[in-house]
C-alpha cells in the first residue's frame, strides 16, 4: 500500500529545492509539482511503505494505507515526529485510540560523533572502511 499525499495539507515544503519527502525517500519516489506546489509519489508500485516520508513531513501531509493484517479496515497508525521520539497514534477499528512514544535516539540532537573519535583514511582504492583499521583495533586490515 504505497504512500500518498494529502494535497490539502501539502505546502510543497515552501518551494525548497528538495522537499523533506524527496530528501528522505530511499527509493527516490517523491517529486514536487512546482506549478501546483504539491508533492506526489511518482511510482507507487516501487514504494515499500517504509513510512519515512510520513514521519518526516512537517505538515503531516503524507500517509500510508495500511495492509489489512496490520491495520484492519477503519484502523490507522499515524506517526508524529519529534526531535527525540515519534509519537504514534493508533486508531483501532472500534474507534478506540492509543498513543505511545517511541524513542528515536540515545544522544542529544547534534551531539553524535559519527566517527567516534577515529581518524579517517583518504585512500579511495582501499577496501577498508573510513575508520579502519583503527576502529577494528588492528594495525592493518586483514587480507586473504
Ligand atoms: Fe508536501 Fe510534506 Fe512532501 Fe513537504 S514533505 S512536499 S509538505 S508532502
Ligand atoms: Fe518512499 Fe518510504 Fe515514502 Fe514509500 S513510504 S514514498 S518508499 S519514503
Amino acid at each position: 500500500m504505497p504512500s500518498y499525499v494529502i494535497v490539502e495539507k501539502c505546502d510543497g515544503c515552501k518551494g525548497q529545492d528538495k522537499t523533506a519527502c524527496m530528501y528522505i525517500c530511499p527509493n527516490d519516489l517523491m517529486v514536487l509539482d512546482k506549478e501546483r506546489m504539491k508533492a506526489y509519489n511518482r511510482d507507487p508500485q516501487m514504494c515499500w511503505e517504509c513510512m519515512c516520508c510520513v514521519k518526516i513531513c512537517p505538515q503531516q501531509a503524507m500517509d500510508v494505507r495500511g495492509y489489512a493484517d496490520f491495520m484492519p479496515l477503519g484502523g490507522s497508525a499515524t506517526p508524529l515526529r519529534g526531535s527525540e521520539d515519534i509519537m504514534w497514534t493508533v486508531k483501532f477499528r472500534d474507534g478506540s485510540i492509543k498513543r505511545f512514544k517511541f524513542p528515536t535516539r540515545t544522544t542529544p540532537e547534534g551531539s553524535a560523533d559519527p566517527l567516534a573519535g577515529f581518524a579517517t583514511h583518504d585512500d579511495i582504492n582501499s577496501n577498508a572502511l573510513a575508520t579502519e583499521p583503527a576502529s577494528l583495533k588492528l594495525d592493518a586490515v586483514p587480507t586473504i
